[in-house]
This record gives C-alpha cells, sequence and structure tokens, in this order.
C-alpha cells in the first residue's frame, strides 16, 4: 500500500488545515481529535511520511510513544484522568481510516465509557482542553 500524500493529517503537517496543536518536537507532532472519543482525546504522528504500523521506522515508532507518555501524564495532571488509552489501527481492516501513522491518546474517567467514533465535538471545548494540556506539558 502507498502512501498518499494528500491524506488529512500529511495536510494538517503541512498547515493547510487548521489543527488543535498541544505538542511537537523534531520528528513528532500531537493535537486534539475533533471527533473525541472521550474529552482530551489526542493524536500523536510522526512528522515523516509514513501509512501505519506496518511501514513504519522503529525510530519514528519510539519517538510517537515517548511523546505519547508526555501527553498521557499532561493528561492526568491537566486534566484529572483516571486512565488513558492508547490505541492505533493500521489498514483499513484494521479500523484505519486516515492513512498517515497515528496513535490515539484518550484520558479516561472512572466509570465513563468511550464514547462513539465519528460524532463531531464541540470545538470550543476541544480548543478549551487543548489549552489545559499544553499549560501541564508546558509545567512539566
Ligand atoms: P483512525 O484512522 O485511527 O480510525 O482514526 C482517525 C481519527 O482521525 C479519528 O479518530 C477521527 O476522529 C480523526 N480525524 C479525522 N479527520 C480529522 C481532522 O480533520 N482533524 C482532526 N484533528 N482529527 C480528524
Amino acid at each position: 500500500m502507498r502512501y498518499d500524500n494528500d491524506n488529512i493529517f500529511a495536510r494538517i503537517l503541512r498547515g493547510e488545515i487548521p489543527a488543535f496543536k498541544v505538542y511537537e518536537d523534531a520528528q513528532t507532532f500531537a493535537f486534539m481529535d475533533i471527533m473525541p472519543r472521550a474529552p482530551g482525546h489526542m493524536l500523536v504522528i510522526p512528522k515523516a511520511a509514513m501509512r501505519n504500523l506496518l511501514d513504519a521506522d522503529a525510530q519514528a515508532l519510539a519517538a510517537c510513544m515517548s511523546t505519547a507518555q508526555k501527553l498521557a501524564r499532561a493528561a492526568q495532571a491537566g486534566l484529572g484522568a483516571d486512565g488513558i488509552t492508547l490505541m492505533q489501527f493500521s489498514e483499513e481492516a484494521g479500523g484505519q481510516e486516515v492513512f498517515h501513522l497515528h496513535f490515539h491518546v484518550i484520558p479516561r474517567y472512572a466509570g465513563q465509557a468511550l464514547g462513539r467514533p465519528g460524532q463531531m465535538g464541540d470545538m470550543d471545548e476541544i480548543a478549551a482542553l487543548a489549552k489545559k494540556i499544553s499549560a501541564a506539558l508546558e509545567s512539566a
């Protein structure tokens, strides 16, 4: 399977589509999922072009995991999350819809089930959560 340079996340990386960024370093970029399955649902992507777990290089995977851990801790500190669910889907049969490697970092709250996928979130609420996560990242 080939990498499509015009997938949504490639366009976000190029700044062609806006995103609520929460973190960036040399190898990774992290932003809010606009269809959150729980308050504070984030996505971590490598800056380099790769489709999913099947074609990713090990260094990019390690960098994404390091960023995912930072985001998880920021969700705990900044949003009061009780736990974290980390998810990754590869290829259509694996549930993948956007074909640039990404990891879902989903803050979890005691007693709250995951929401259904594909439900557009409230943009003001997402922006406010992004601010709290960014602040927690900065003070970590
Ligand atoms: P997956 O490919 O792992 O199934 O999930 C893709 C994720 O990308 C979904 O959780 C979906 O809500 C999210 N998503 C789809 N389009 C956009 C977009 O334009 N911006 C952002 N921030 N997230 C998106």
